[in-house]
């Protein structure tokens, strides 16, 4: 799960990571209160999107720049006016870009010097990792490829934590000294806090700026939650923006089913993450496009495969379905009785093709025969591959 920037830095003032002050807008009237708040000068405008790369990002209007820095309550009014209601295109939101509903209405810095932190689960160490560099405002991916010696990486300890020595070694790998040093390092520490204590799973702060005046401060963040612990995130939870989300998969978190809309027209549905990879890569290897990811898990009902089937074919990229189903916990009746269910609930219009191996398959088979619904059926991930691909083009 991921939150907007304003909700980042209301996290941020809790346990105590130094930022600007800054508000909320979602209309013009709005934004010109909150920056006569906020000393009506030195002020920034930032729309709120779940996307990084605002800065140099463009609306589809033409207006370009997600991030305006402003030096009158009005001037700042004028721009969130033009940002609210446009939709916002960066690098990272795709061609279609995001819709931006709010802004953030900050005080601005003088920046003398943009870093990057953050920090990560890090599964090769089994803990967590923090990644710093003194090439802040950039793509920390591009950083990492064409510089990796700009690259600073220190591991924490799962229960030990972020010990006080290691917050220091950062900051005076970034080149930090004295005052801004310490201050580098509470934030670090303070930062370390909130990633932890909100089952935090990412955080980044980039840039963490260096003003003019000698302030550290997070000027940018992005979260990511552990989905797994957000039953103990209630305020976390309710900072959700499912407006945010692709619909698809917001309605498939509602029925506990994994899903990932992808781009292709072969909808897969299938029991197990590892079954749903395979599934993908022998569509692709024989030609199709994968139009999802939807695992219905060890143990799916009749009433969340029929909610995944409907959510399947309310896409309407989908022209076709595989339904790849190895039944172990997950007996191949089930499956099948949510398919006739479905297929009967929604109408299918397009062709599908399941494969059904495993515990109580021929039950399965013969609910699928005698349901009178069209059905391609297929032996194996070879078949039922070709078959599917086939039948799309
Ligand atoms: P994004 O990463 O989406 O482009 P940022 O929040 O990083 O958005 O903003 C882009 C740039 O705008 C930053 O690198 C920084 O130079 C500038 N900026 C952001 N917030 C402030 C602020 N409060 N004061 C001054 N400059 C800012
Ligand atoms: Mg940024």
């Amino acid at each position: 799960m991921n939150i907007h920037e304003y909700q980042a830095k209301e996290l941020f003032t809790q346990f105590g990571v130094a930022t600007p002050a800054g508000k909320v807008a979602a209309d013009a009237q709005q934004a010109l209160q909150i920056a006569q708040e906020l000393g009506g000068k030195g002020l920034v405008v930032k729309a709120q999107v779940h996307a990084g790369g605002r800065g140099k990002g463009h609306f589809t209007n033409g207006f370009k720049g997600g991030v305006h820095v402003v030096d009158s309550a009005e001037k700042a009014a004028e721009i969130a006016g033009q940002m609210i209601g446009q939709t916002l295109v960066t690098h990272q939101t795709g061609p279609e870009g995001k819709l931006v509903s709010k802004v953030l209405i900050a005080k601005s810095v003088d920046i003398a010097k943009e870093h990057y932190f953050a920090i990560l689960f890090d599964r090769a160490s089994g803990g967590h990792a923090i990644i710093a560099s003194t090439e802040g405002g950039m793509n920390i991916e591009e950083v990492a490829e064409k510089t990796p010696e700009k690259i600073i990486k220190e591991f924490v300890h799962p229960t030990l934590g972020l010990q006080a020595y290691q917050a220091r070694k950062v900051a005076a790998a970034l080149g930090l000294q004295g005052s801004q040093a310490s201050q580098a390092a509470k934030l670090f520490s303070a930062l370390w806090n909130l990633y932890l204590k909100s089952d935090c799973s990412l955080v980044e702060i980039n840039p963490l700026a260096i003003t003019t005046d000698g302030q550290v401060v997070a000027l940018d963040a992005k979260f990511n939650f552990d989905d797994n612990a957000l039953y103990r995130q209630k305020a976390v939870v309710a900072m959700r923006d499912t407006s945010e989300e692709d619909p698809r998969e917001v309605a498939a978190s509602e029925f506990g089913l994994n899903y990932i809309g992808l781009d292709g027209n072969i909808a897969c549905l299938v029991n197990g993450a590892g079954l749903a990879m395979s599934t993908m890569d022998i569509i692709k290897l024989h030609g199709g496009e994968p139009a999802n990811f939807l695992d219905v898990g060890g143990g799916a009902t009749r009433e969340q495969v029929t909610a995944a089937f409907k959510i399947i074919l309310g896409d309407p990229k989908v022209k076709g379905i595989l339904v790849n189903i190895f039944g172990g916990i997950m007996v191949c009746n089930v499956i099948a009785n949510g398919i006739v269910a479905a297929a009967q609930e929604v109408g299918l219009k397009i062709p599908l093709v399941v494969r059904l191996e495993g515990n109580n398959v021929e039950a399965g088979k013969q609910t699928l025969a005698q349901s009178g619904i069209d059905i391609i059926s297929a032996d194996g991930l070879t078949d039922a591959a070709q078959k599917v691909v086939a039948a799309v083009k």
